[in-house]
C-alpha cells in the first residue's frame, strides 16, 4: 500500500509498505481522510521526540472497513467509521475508573517513542482494535469525521469546566481547538463568550462560530474589556488553549473571584503563574487532557451541524501532496488551520 513516511526528521516521503495485518480483534480500515495535526508538525521536526523515524504519522482519520478479524461482531466490511487515536489498555487503575485518557499504558496511533511504535493513517490502510472504532452517521462526511479528535478535545475540556446556564466565558486562543471550544461552551449554555487572539482573521471566524464578543490582545486591555462587559466583576469561566505565560495570565486576569480556568494549551512545559491572584481569589484550575468517552456525542454533534468544522478545513489534498503540505505548515502557512489528506 502507499504511505506517507517520515523517513527522517524534516523529510517526508511517499513510500510503499505491506498492508497491515488484521488481528482477531481488529478491523482493517481503508483510509479516506486523515488530518495533519499540530503534533504531527512538531513530530516532523523532531522537537517532541514522539515521532522517531521511520514512522507513518496520522491519527485523525476516517474511512471504510475493508476486513474484520475473527472476533469482530459489531462491524462489517463496508461500514463507514472513525476511530479513537488513543489505544488504552482497559485494565489499569485509570481505565477501570473510565479515565481512558489517563491510561498507564496509553498508546497513540501514528506515534513512535522510546516505548512503542504504531504506524498511523497517512496510508491507504490502517488496522485498529475494534474497541476504538465508531460507525459514522450517514450524514457525516469523512473529512468532517477526521476532525473528531480535535472536537473531542474541546468537548472534553468544556465538560470539565463548571458552566452554569448563562455564564460568561473567555476563550484565550482562537486557533482550531479554541474555535471548537467556543462552540462547545455555547452548547453547554454559556451566555456571553469572549474570544481572545492576536489574529483578526481568527477572531472573525470566532464570531462566525458563536463568540458573542472578540478581543485582540495586541490592541486591547482584555481583562478591562471583560470587566466592562460583566459589571466590573469578571468572567465566570475561562479556557486557555495556547499554553504560555502571557495567555494564561490574561485568562486569569479576566476571571471573577471564585472563577474557574480550564487549561488545554500546553506548548510551554513551564509558565509563570500569579500564585497569589489564584489563591486569594479562590480560582479553580483544571488541566484537560485529550478526551475520554466523548466520541459518540461528538459524532452526533458533527452530524447535526451543532459543531461546525467545515470553516476550519484549509485544504483537502491527495496523499501525494503530503510532503509539500508538511513543509508549508512547518513554515507557518498564513491562515492555515486543518489540512486533510485523502489517501
Ligand atoms: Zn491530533
Ligand atoms: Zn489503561
Amino acid at each position: 500500500m502507499n504511505v506517507l513516511l517520515l523517513k527522517k526528521y524534516m523529510e517526508m516521503e511517499l513510500a510503499e509498505m505491506p498492508k497491515p495485518a488484521t488481528g482477531p480483534d481488529d478491523v482493517l480500515v481503508r483510509v479516506k481522510a486523515c488530518g495533519i495535526c499540530g503534533s504531527d508538525i512538531h513530530g516532523f521536526d523532531g522537537s517532541t521526540g514522539r515521532r522517531i523515524p521511520p514512522i507513518v504519522m496520522g491519527h485523525e482519520a476516517a474511512g471504510v472497513i475493508e476486513e474484520t478479524g475473527a472476533n469482530v461482531k459489531d462491524f462489517r466490511a463496508g461500514d463507514r467509521v472513525t476511530f479513537d487515536s488513543t489505544v488504552s489498555c482497559g485494565d489499569c487503575f485509570f481505565c477501570r475508573r473510565g479515565e481512558s485518557n489517563l491510561c498507564d499504558h496509553r498508546q497513540v496511533l501514528g506515534i513512535s517513542c522510546e516505548d512503542y511504535r504504531r504506524h498511523g493513517a497517512f496510508a491507504e490502510y490502517i488496522s485498529v482494535p475494534q474497541n476504538f472504532v465508531y460507525k459514522l452517521p450517514d450524514a457525516l462526511r469523512f473529512e468532517h469525521a477526521a476532525m473528531i479528535e480535535a472536537v473531542s478535545v474541546a468537548v472534553h475540556a468544556a465538560g470539565l469546566t463548571p458552566v452554569a446556564l448563562g455564564d460568561t466565558a473567555v476563550v484565550v486562543g482562537s486557533g482550531m481547538i479554541g474555535l471548537l471550544a467556543i462552540q462547545s461552551l455555547r452548547l453547554r449554555g454559556c451566555g456571553r463568550i469572549i474570544a481572545v487572539d492576536i489574529d483578526d482573521a481568527r477572531l472573525k471566524l470566532a464570531a462566525e462560530l458563536g463568540a458573542t464578543n472578540v478581543a485582540n490582545a495586541q490592541n486591547c486591555d482584555v481583562p478591562a474589556h471583560v470587566r466592562g462587559l460583566t459589571g466590573g466583576r469578571g468572567a465566570d469561566i475561562a479556557m486557555e488553549v495556547v499554553g504560555a505565560t502571557q495567555p494564561v495570565q490574561t485568562a486569569l486576569a479576566c476571571l471573577r473571584k471564585g472563577g474557574a480556568l480550564t487549561l488545554v494549551g500546553n506548548s510551554s512545559p513551564n509558565i509563570e503563574l500569579p500564585l497569589q491572584s489564584v489563591v486569594t481569589r479562590q480560582i479553580k484550575l483544571t488541566g484537560s487532557c485529550a478526551s475520554s468517552g466523548e466520541y459518540p456525542a461528538c459524532l452526533d454533534l458533527l452530524a447535526r451541524g451543532a459543531i461546525r468544522v467545515e470553516p476550519l478545513i484549509t485544504a483537502k489534498a491527495p496523499l501525494t501532496d503530503g510532503p509539500s503540505w508538511f513543509h508549508r505548515l512547518y513554515n507557518r502557512e498564513p491562515n492555515a488551520m486543518k489540512v486533510i489528506l485523502e489517501p
